[in-house]
């Protein structure tokens, strides 16, 4: 099954990911907040996030997570769009942004389009 692998440590915080994104789904338009990737920044760290599923409610298993020696609020690195992360939620259509790999077969533009080798397309 096709996944993308992050590894945060490579990402440079340069949000060609978000721009690739949304050029391949909306014909010939930059603009990261139609991305079904996006790249937080946690202090001089950033976790770019791929989109997973919509839920209309919060959940109520908030959890830290250790990443290194650095403990985050689970939320941060959380996939699904939810009333407290509604990111990957178009602003003009409230439609629900989800990865779909580009297409069958998987053909990722984000990880064409990261140079650092923070996104890697898997089969696992
Ligand atoms: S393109 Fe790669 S390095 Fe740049 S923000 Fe996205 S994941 Fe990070
Ligand atoms: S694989 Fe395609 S749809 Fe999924 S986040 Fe990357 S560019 Fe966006």
């Amino acid at each position: 099954m096709p996944r993308i692998k992050i590894d945060h440590n490579k990402c440079t915080g340069c949000r060609h990911c978000e721009i690739a994104c949304s050029l391949n789904h909306v014909t010939g338009v930059a603009n990261p907040r139609r991305a079904r990737i996006r790249v937080f920044r946690e202090g001089n760290v950033f976790f770019p996030v791929i989109a997973g599923p919509f839920v209309d409610a919060a959940c109520t298993s908030k959890l830290n997570i250790k990443v290194g020696d650095q403990v985050y609020d689970m939320c941060l690195l959380c996939r699904a769009s939810c009333p407290q992360k509604p990111f990957f939620i178009e602003a003009d259509t409230g439609f629900p942004l989800k990865c779909d790999f580009c297409g069958i077969p998987p053909n990722p533009s984000c990880v064409r389009w990261c140079n650092s080798g923070a996104l890697e397309l898997i089969d696992d």
